[in-house]
């Protein structure tokens, strides 16, 4: 990049928060997903006045803007296939307000979840988003993705905990949209901002909605010998019309793999468990237990154990807070598909998948958030290897095609980013598409946030 505008760069943001040389640039030009690219220059702002001074200078001379949290994504939101500048929000981090009896906290762009999670704790209250990334994501990566997570099956998504934002737009001016309530008149520009994926804004503050901690927890795993039967009785939960706080299922693959690296208690002789976890008053949970045990032992259940005390249900959710990291011992490299279907039709697609991964020699496990038939094959191999490679990405998109097949989507919660910009016309027609395009437009005219990303081809005149 030129030498005269990283000057620029480094008036506004301090030298020490501007990086540019390469292998500064190699560190920031991968995610969690398999795509790479890199930036002309990376900084690290400290100050809402700073990301204005930054958008109105990459306006001024035509450069991509990539906002940037913790660069968890799996789809390659953060990646810079055009090169540009890459705005990383992490070095604004402060929790600015919790406010208990509005049941709201106000937090900069780069807080992590987990970190403002454990600040509501002390006050008896969570913010329901839990991705399982929450360690190290940040609340606008949460938000411009519109994560999910565990507890999202009973609480919903992110867009659901978000009232209101502080964003600086394409055009360099700062914008205040919902509020501290829910409920704000016009538009719901603050619904439309989350899943946006960084290409209509850069987030600069966020108004959360948090909630009291339930008053009782209860935890349970249980084991099935045979894929289809944990899956049947996923829908038989829901059906009775029990909504569990989580409902989350691993197979053989991951149990066997959390067991050896996070030397977990699980059955690893079991073809898949669910973790069932329900809150609510004291007085309400053992019946409720009582009925899913039930449910679960008509579907074939071989053993539920129940978690007695809080560390029991602590060593419950490590083997699957960890499954991801610890499936890395397998292979070197992971892709995490996330697709969903309609609850019912997922022993179906667990069967397909199956059979797509072992025609294509593709080694996988598969994790669901099951509640929300979410489905997360991650398949594992070796980048180093162009066949293996080339056969996963196959693979996605042959996983991706069965669950649009099946009633459901390409994407659940990790966002389009690069990865499924081609799937999205499997789903939407061109039609479809260019209303989101328009959308698109309306923010960010000359298409500086996050060019290349969501839309399988962007429009001739929408490019730089
Ligand atoms: C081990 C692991 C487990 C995961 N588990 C889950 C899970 O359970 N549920 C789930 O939903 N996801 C999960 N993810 C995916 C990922 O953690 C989420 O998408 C998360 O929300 C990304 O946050 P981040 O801070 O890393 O954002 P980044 O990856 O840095 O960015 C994500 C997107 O947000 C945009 N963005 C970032 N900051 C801003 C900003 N200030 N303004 C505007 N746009 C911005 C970026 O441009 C990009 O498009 C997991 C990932 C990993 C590696």
């Amino acid at each position: 990049m030129d030498k005269k505008l990283i000057k620029k760069l480094q008036r506004i943001c301090g030298r020490e928060n501007v990086f540019s040389r390469s292998l500064d640039l190699l560190l920031y030009s991968y995610d969690a997903s398999m795509e790479k690219g890199s930036a002309d220059v990376v900084v690290l702002p400290q100050t809402v006045s700073q990301i204005q001074e930054l958008v109105r200078l990459a306006v001024a001379e035509r450069i991509p803007v990539i906002a940037r949290g913790s660069a968890t994504n799996l789809s390659g939101g953060t990646i810079a296939p055009q090169g540009g500048m890459v705005i990383a929000c992490t070095r604004m981090n402060r929790i600015l307000e919790i406010n208990t009896e509005d049941q709201i906290a106000l937090v900069e762009p780069g807080v992590f979840n987990l970190d403002l999670q454990k600040a509501l704790a002390e006050k008896g209250y969570f913010f329901a988003p839990d991705p399982a990334s929450q360690k190290v994501s940040t609340l606008a990566g949460n938000a411009a993705m519109n994560a999910g997570g565990p507890h999202c099956l009973k609480y919903g998504v992110t867009v659901n905990h978000v009232t209101g934002l502080d964003f600086i737009g394409a055009d360099g001016e700062l914008y205040s949209i919902g509020g501290r309530t829910a409920l704000t008149p016009g538009y719901d520009l603050t619904g439309i901002m989350n899943g946006s994926e960084g290409t209509f804004a850069i987030i600069t503050r966020l108004v959360l909605r948090i909630m009291p901690l339930p008053e009782a927890v209860s935890t349970m795993l249980v084991s099935f010998a045979d894929i289809d039967s944990a899956a049947n009785a996923v829908s038989a939960i829901i059906a009775r019309g029990i909504i569990p706080a989580t409902l989350e299922f691993m197979d053989n693959l991951c149990i066997r793999t959390v067991v050896q690296s996070l030397q977990v208690d699980y059955p690893v002789d079991a073809a898949a468990v669910l973790i069932i976890e329900i809150d609510g008053p004291e007085l309400s949970l053992a019946s409720q237990n009582q009925e899913i045990t039930a449910i679960c032992r008509q579907h074939g259940a071989s053993d539920v154990r129940l978690a007695k005390d809080e560390a029991e249900r602590t060593a419950l959710w490590a083997g699957r807070r960890g499954a991801l990291g610890a499936m890395t011992r397998l292979k070197p490299s992971l892709v995490v598909f996330d697709g969903t279907v309609p609850r019912n039709r997922l022993p179906e697609a667990l069967r397909t998948i199956h059979t797509i991964c072992h025609e294509l020699n593709i080694q996988y496990g598969t994790l669901l958030h099951a509640g929300d038939g979410n489905i997360h094959p991650i398949l594992v191999y070796d980048e180093r290897d162009a066949d293996e490679t080339a056969r996963i990405r196959t693979g996605c998109e042959q996983i991706m095609k069965t669950c649009v097949d099946l009633g459901g989507t390409i994407t659940g919660e990790h966002g389009v980013g690069m990865e499924k910009m081609a799937a999205m016309t499997l789903l939407f027609s061109p039609r479809d598409l260019e209303a989101m395009r328009k959308l698109k437009h309306v923010f960010d005219p000359e298409n500086i946030l996050n060019p290349g990303k969501i839309f399988p081809q962007l429009r001739v005149d929408f490019c730089l």
